[in-house]
Order: structure tokens, then sequence, then C-alpha cells
């Protein structure tokens, strides 16, 4: 809990550790609430830390120190101090064996970070500061060791797992057993894990480039070993594709994957021995969705490309994070899109960013990739570190091209395998590597923010020439320095009259990349006899917001002819926002709605074309959600984008319902469920137009719905009716749909989560006491994150129109659930504040009650570091 005012750290403190860790002994005697931890450390004086023996520091919290010794002799009380933050203890000699045996209580552990047991399993997180709540340690990032683990436990525990190659396993004389592990790579302690527990497995093996076997294993309940094959199938696709791809192979003669059901984030990387989430790895057709699925595939593939963008090379400091986060995410990303549909993969991706990064660059908590500072690091686990990070790697990507990029991944990991790195390593390895200069790239790294793009274009028909004009701003808060112009790659084509790609230049490129560098800058090209039209920003080329005044028209020709498809869908996008942009100014001033006609049959057009991917039919035709709407908006007025949307999406629905009920019928097809990209499309489309005829609210319409929950073949099919039932059904058929998902799924915990969500993202008026309901209910447990992902963070971040209720019901309920979850799980606390810590964005009567709604957690008083970083920043 809180110190007594908690203390931020700066990246510009950042000091090389006083000693390092030469090797790490482990031993745990495993007991729910005494586990008895032996550690011997071999620690030497870090050469390049200075003169002298200053007292070596070590991290350790909530921990029962049981013993000291250093080189044999046990130290007496006057050599070491307990401290707040673990222990001090003083040093004569430059080189020596210290050994500390402490006890700690993994059964009481609800924060889930360090050692816990989650249904009777033990198992740990350590990332990123979990590691001194097993043991004092010097728990940073830049101290890297070689561990070896000696795990003790009851035989009703019979797997026993640790990092690297099992090298002893044995019966102990008093009826226990144990097993070592050793790991040969040099690992920070935040890449250690730990598993005890009754689980099973499913094998395989991988063989790689070099020809070496390596042993593949996922371990799970009993009950859940049916749903690993998906998991696995992924995790060789992702093997070889980072072998082809990087050049990377893997190195250990094993790589395991635990199943875990208390889980704080979606999974972790540890050497060798990665713990997932249970719904980030476990999946049958029967019930998983097709974006489970997919999301599967996808984090699979980022825990094990980490193998080396983040284990063999690792950060020097948090503040770095995104060095293995920010690249691990553009790998990840390209893997799925290789796996997958490209395009649609893309516009998934831009629509999280847009959506939820941009909102965070634009709230209290705005930071650049790279930090500067921060009271409690987990808060920077964020979208922005991620996702904008993964952005940033993207856009040297596309500066370089693909060779070059590769050849500076590869200096990279050549310079730097086995050591602790930075975001500086990472950027001059592709300056060194292709004799670039990126000094001014370097700015994205520091400056927060969402930059601004104004372009403008003329012709001079005389000359046939046509001219760009690009102005670069970025909004800075109060605080901030005033931000200097950033190195940004535009991918740009232009369009004839036909809806053709020009030829751009001498070398008879359709496409180019602009490389804007100044405030403002002028492109320019020659040939043309007409004015063209630009398609701006294609791909998405850079995390940036592009303004130009493109008329209605323009953009219903862009997003027929647009052969980018990315920038087909994005002018789909911002017609849409055009028309709710209208739609919301006529209901503030009392005029009566309509959509206009132009807008419906450039829908229908898309609707009925089957030349297009079906799945990005469904992205096109799917509204944006009144979230990113909200994004949009200087001033949010939560009512106005709710009746916006509803209109516009009703009267899409009632226009177009031949078309959508013609598609809906085709796709129909009983065809065995296989999670492959093609069926995938049809299914999302399907499932797009079967909400979208439930949104007519029409008898017919429902009964179509209806039937689809009760025949459905598959969790995708299933969930997509349920959800439109809640949405749109009657009263009673929407309870007695409700009670028997629930009764058929009740044993299966990833549906019962689906489940709960479906409920709380619910419009339904009357939902919150619904949820209050929900979180009594038996399957609802507050010490499971993804429960409470599931209910509270659904109602909070994808219940737009309930949660923003105006008597403030919505934010003083999340409030309420805010304090009392942080006396069990600071972290995930800390997450589901967040919707309200952006009040300053909305109107009066919303923003007076949210900052409320925070004040009155402010005030409860005894706030973790985690709760009071996030309120204390926005409300000040
Ligand atoms: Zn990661």
């Amino acid at each position: 809990m809180q110190d007594a005012q908690p203390k931020t750290i700066y990246l510009k403190d950042y000091q090389v550790p006083d000693y390092l860790v030469d090797s790490t002994d482990l031993h745990f005697e495993l007991e729910p609430k005494a586990t008895l931890v032996k550690s011997q450390l071999k620690i030497r004086r870090n050469p390049k830390a200075g003169q002298g023996l200053p007292p070596l520091l070590l991290d350790g919290v909530d921990l029962e120190l049981l013993s000291i010794a250093i080189d044999g002799s046990i130290l007496p009380e006057v050599s070491y101090q307990e401290t707040l933050q673990g222990l001090s203890i003083l040093v004569d000699k430059p080189e020596f064996i210290l050994e500390i045996h402490n006890r700690i209580n993994p059964e009481d552990n609800t924060s889930l970070e360090g050692l816990y047991l989650s249904n009777g399993m033990y198992c740990t997180q350590c990332e990123a500061e979990g590691f001194r709540k097993i043991t004092f340690y010097p728990d940073r990032p830049d101290v890297m060791s070689k561990f070896t683990t000696t795990i003790v436990a009851p035989k009703d525990h019979p797997v026993l797992l640790s990092n690297g190659n099992q090298i002893d396993f044995g019966d102990c004389e008093d009826g226990r057993h144990f097993a070592t592990w050793e790991d040969p790579f040099a690992k920070p302690s935040y890449l250690f894990a730990l598993v005890a527990g009754n689980l099973e497995n499913v094998e395989d093996t991988f063989a790689t480039s070099s020809g070496r076997e390596v042993k593949l294993q996922i371990f799970t309940e009993a009950k859940n070993i049916g749903k690993c094959e998906h998991a696995m199938r992924s995790l060789k696709k992702a093997m070889s594709w980072d072998e082809e791809v990087y050049g990377r192979e893997y190195d250990l003669d094993i790589f395991m994957i635990v199943a875990v059901d208390h889980f704080n984030m979606g999974a972790m990387e540890n050497k060798g021995l990665n713990i997932f989430n249970s719904a980030c790895v476990l999946a049958s057709p029967e019930t998983a969705t097709d974006s489970a699925f997919q999301r599967i595939e996808s984090i699979v593939g980022h825990e094990y490309f980490h193998n080396w963008s983040g284990n063999r090379v690792t950060c020097r400091d948090w503040f770095q994070l995104s060095l293995k986060e920010g690249f691990t995410v553009f790998r990840d990303a390209e893997f799925s899109a290789d796996m997958n549909s490209r395009a649609v993969k893309r516009i998934e991706d831009v629509s999280l960013l847009r959506t939820n990064q941009f909102a965070e660059d634009a709230g209290p908590m705005s930071h650049p990739i790279r930090p500067d500072s921060y009271i409690e690091i987990s808060n920077f686990y964020t979208l922005t570190v991620y996702e904008k990070g993964a952005e940033v790697v993207r856009m040297l990507h596309t500066l370089l091209g693909k060779e070059k990029f590769r050849k500076g991944s590869d200096l990279y990991f050549e310079r730097h395998d086995g050591s602790a790195a930075t975001c500086e390593d990472f950027i001059l390895s592709m300056e060194d590597a292709n004799q670039v200069n990126l000094t001014q790239f370097r700015h994205w790294y520091s400056q927060a923010g969402t930059p601004i793009l104004e372009v403008t274009d003329s012709f001079d028909q005389a000359t046939g020439r046509y001219s760009l004009k690009v102005s670069q701003s970025c909004p800075t808060r109060a605080n901030q320095d005033q931000s200097l112009p950033l190195h940004i790659p535009i991918k740009i084509g232009l369009l004839d009259v036909d809806g053709n790609d020009s030829i751009l230049n001498n070398g008879g490129d359709i496409e180019e990349v602009l490389e804007v560098t100044q405030p403002e800058q002028l492109f320019e090209f020659s040939g043309f006899r007409k004015k063209p039209l630009p398609s701006l920003l294609r791909d998405f080329s850079a995390p940036v917001k592009v303004r130009y005044p493109y008329t209605g028209k323009q953009l219903i020709f862009l997003m027929r002819n647009d052969s980018d498809t990315f920038n087909r869908w994005d002018a789909s996008q911002r017609l849409a926002f055009m028309a709710l942009t209208q739609l919301q100014q006529d209901y503030r001033s009392g005029e009566a709605l309509q959509l206009q006609p132009e807008l419906i049959e450039a829908y229908r057009d898309v609707l009925i074309d089957s030349t297009l991917d079906p799945a990005l039919v469904a992205e096109i035709l799917r509204l944006p959600s009144e979230q990113s709407v909200a994004e949009m908006n200087d001033l949010i007025d939560a009512e106005a984008i709710v009746v916006a949307r509803d209109f516009a999406l009703k009267t899409l629905a009632t226009a177009l319902a031949p078309e959508l009920l013609q598609r809906y019928t085709a796709l129909d097809h009983q065809k065995p469920y296989s999670p492959n990209a093609k069926d995938i499309a049809e299914r999302s489309l399907k499932n797009t137009c079967l909400s979208y005829l439930a949104a007519t609210e029409k008898d017919d319409a429902l009964n179509i719905v209806q039937k689809q929950f009760e025949t459905a073949g598959n969790m995708t099919d299933s969930a997509a009716a349920l959800s439109a039932l809640i949405n749109y059904g009657s009263a009673p058929k929407v309870d007695s749909a409700i009670q028997e998902f629930y009764q058929r799924w009740k044993d299966d915990t990833q549906v019962v989560e689906l489940w709960l969500g479906l409920q709380s993202s619910s419009a339904r008026n009357g939902i919150l006491a619904n949820i209050k309901n929900l979180i009594k209910h038996p399957s609802f447990e507050i010490k499971n994150p993804n429960k409470v992902r599931a209910v509270l963070g659904g109602f909070a971040n994808r219940n737009f129109k309930q949660f923003h209720k105006e008597d403030g019901s919505g934010f003083f309920f999340i409030a309420e659930q805010v304090v009392m979850l942080d006396k069990i799980n600071p972290q995930i606390a800390a997450r589901l504040v967040v919707p309200i810590t952006r009040w300053q964005k909305y109107s009066d009567d919303l923003s007076g009650k949210m900052r409320e709604a925070l004040q009155g957690i402010l005030d409860s008083g005894g706030l973790s570091k985690d709760v009071f970083e996030v309120v204390s920043k926005s409300i000040n």
C-alpha cells in the first residue's frame, strides 16, 4: 500500500547497478500460506559503478525475512536494515555469496504479482516488479543472471516447472517430490517463472532451421486439454515465421506454455515458460469465437517473438518498455497479417489505436512511447507504449524498406544479444546498418500527443502541376514543452477522374512515401491533365490525424475506387463521421434528423459488391463506435452521440433490409467450423448483417436472430445472436436466452466470461441494476481479473450509452468498485478508473459528475500507488 507520499521516478536519474548477480540459485518449498524461499546469489561489485563498496540494496515487498548469510556466515543484525523498499546490507568485499531465507504467503496474494495460487495451482507473474514479492533481489531489468531453480512440493502437485531445461527430478525423503531447472541464458528477474500444479499437457515438436528438435508443451487443467490444439498450431507457425522473416531461431530444448485462470495481463514471455491467461490460449469451435481464435494466434506469436525481442535482448530500465513491446507488437501484427487478411488486420489495429490510444494521448495520463517519469510502472503498460510504439517501429520499416529494416534488426540482435538495451540502441542499429540519419525521427520517442497534419492542395491547369501542402502540429498539454517537428512518412496515391492511380514520378510508381520533416512543406507532381484526388496516409503510414477538406462525394468516390484497401475503409469512416457530426448538430438544435440518400446508396453498393472481401465489407458497414466518435469531438456531448449513432444505424438497417437479408441468407450455409481467414470473413459479414437486421426491431428479423441463437453450430454465431437478442429482443425472450445460454455453458470459464461481457455492454435501459446483480452472481469473482474486465470493464469501456447516464450513476458505481478493488488488486483497479479520468473533454453536466466520482476515490484514502497516480494526475 501507499508510502507516506508516492515517489516519482525519473528516466534522467538512471544509474547503472552497484552490484551484479552472476548466478541465482533458488529453492522453493511450496506451502499455500507459508512458502519457504532460499536464495543463493553470487554477487560482485559492478566495475562500471565507481569506487568503494556502497551498501547492497535489495528490493523486497511483503516478505518475512528469516536469515541472511554472506559466504556462509549468518549476518548480525547490525549489518543490515529492513527498509520500506526492501533490504540494505553493509558490504566489506567486492565479491561474495549472499544467502537469504524468507517466507511468503501465496494464498493471500490477491495482487497476482509475485507467487500466487490460482485454482490450487502455484504460478508467478514477475513483470514488471513482481519478483520482489518472492525474495529480496536487485529487481531491475539491467541485472541479468543465470538462474537455477529447485521446486519442492507435495505430490498432489505432480507438475513442477521453471525456466530453461529440467536437470533433475525425484522424491524427497518426507514423501514430497522435487524438480530442478537450469536456464543457461542470463536473464533479469522479471523473466523468472515457476508453476506447480495438477496439470495435463499436449505435446508436439518443432524442428528448427538448423535441425534441432524442440519439445513443445501446453499445460492446462485436465478439463481443458481439448482446447489447446489451436494454440499449438499457432506456436509452430510463429516459430517458422520468426525464422523466415527475422532469421531468429529458438534456443532451448523445450518451450512451454501454461494456461492460468487468474492473470492480470494477456500473457507473459518468461524464458522457456510462457504463462498465459486461459482466455488467450484455450479455444475450441464450440466455445471460442473467431476473434478469440485470432487473438490467440496473435498473442502466442507475440510472446514467442519476445524470446529474441525482449528476452535475449532485454530492456535496460522500464522507461525503455516500448523497446521490447513496440517492436514485438509490430512483429506480431505482421505475423497476423501474413496468416490472415492483411487489410482487415490493419483496419482492426488502427481502429483500436484511433479510438483508445488517441484518447489516451489527449488525456491526463498522456506520455511519450518512452515515458520520462512514473510513480507506478504498471500504469505504463499502455496503448501508447504498445500500439503507438509499434506504429513508430512500423514507420521505420516504411522509411527504410523491408531489406534495410532487416539489416538494422540483424545488427540490433547481434550487438545486444545477452544484454539490456535502450530505445536509442535500437535506432542506432538502424542508422549504422544503413548509413542513414534518424536524428529527427527520435522525437517520436520523447514527444507525447497525436500529431495533426493539415493538407491542402492546388492544381495549375496551364502547367499540369499538382501540389500538396502539408503542415504538421502537435497539441501539447499545459506542462509540456513545445513540440518539435517530427519526421513523418506519408504514403500517398493520386486518383484520376476514372478512379485509377496516376503515375507519380519518373520511376513510374503509383504510390510514394512523402517524408514530412518541416512544420510546413510543399510536394509537387507534374503531368496531370485534370486535378487528381489525393488518397492520403495509405495503409495508415503514420499514427497521426490527417485533415483534408474532402467532400462527401469525394469520399464516396474513394470508397468505391481507392486501390489501397485501408483507405477505402478509411473513406467510409470519414463519411460516417461527417454524417454523425451533422446528426449531432441537428439533434442539438432541435431539427429533424435525416441521413443523406447518397450515403445510404454508397453503403448499399458496398453491401451488394460480391467482388470485395466479405470481411472488408463488414468493416465498412460497421459504423464507428460511440467511443471513436467521442474521440473525434473536441467536446463530448454523450447524449447527442448516442442519438446520432442510433438514428444512423436504424435508418441504414431499415433502408438496406432487403439486401442485408439477401447477403445474410447467402452466407448462412451450415459448413463445418474452421477458423480459416475465408470462413472468418464470411461469418463476420453474416453476423454484421444479422446485427443490422436486429436493429430494425421487426418481428421477422428478430425471428431470424432467435433461430440462429437456437441452431448455431459454433460460438461465433451463437454469441452474435445472443448479443443481437440482448440489445434488441423482447424482454421475456432476452431473459430466457440469457438463462439458456448460462445453463448450457456454466462449466466453461471462457464462455461464462463472454456471457458476462455481453450483458454488461448491453445498451438497454436499466442495465446498471442488472450489473449490480451480476456482481453477486455465483459466476462472478472479484479476485479474477477476467471477470472484472468482463463485467465492470465491459460496462465502463464498451457501454457508452449506459455508462454516461446524465445522473452520473455509472461513474459513481465504477468509483465505488475501484475503491474496493484497489484493496484486492491495485493494477486492475487502476485500469478500471481510466474511463472516468477524461472528464475534461465532456460537456459540463457529465464532467462535473466525473470529477466528483474521482474526488470520492481520492478522499477514500489509503490508495495504492497505482490508483493514486492515475486519479491524482487526472484531477489536478
Ligand atoms: Zn509483450
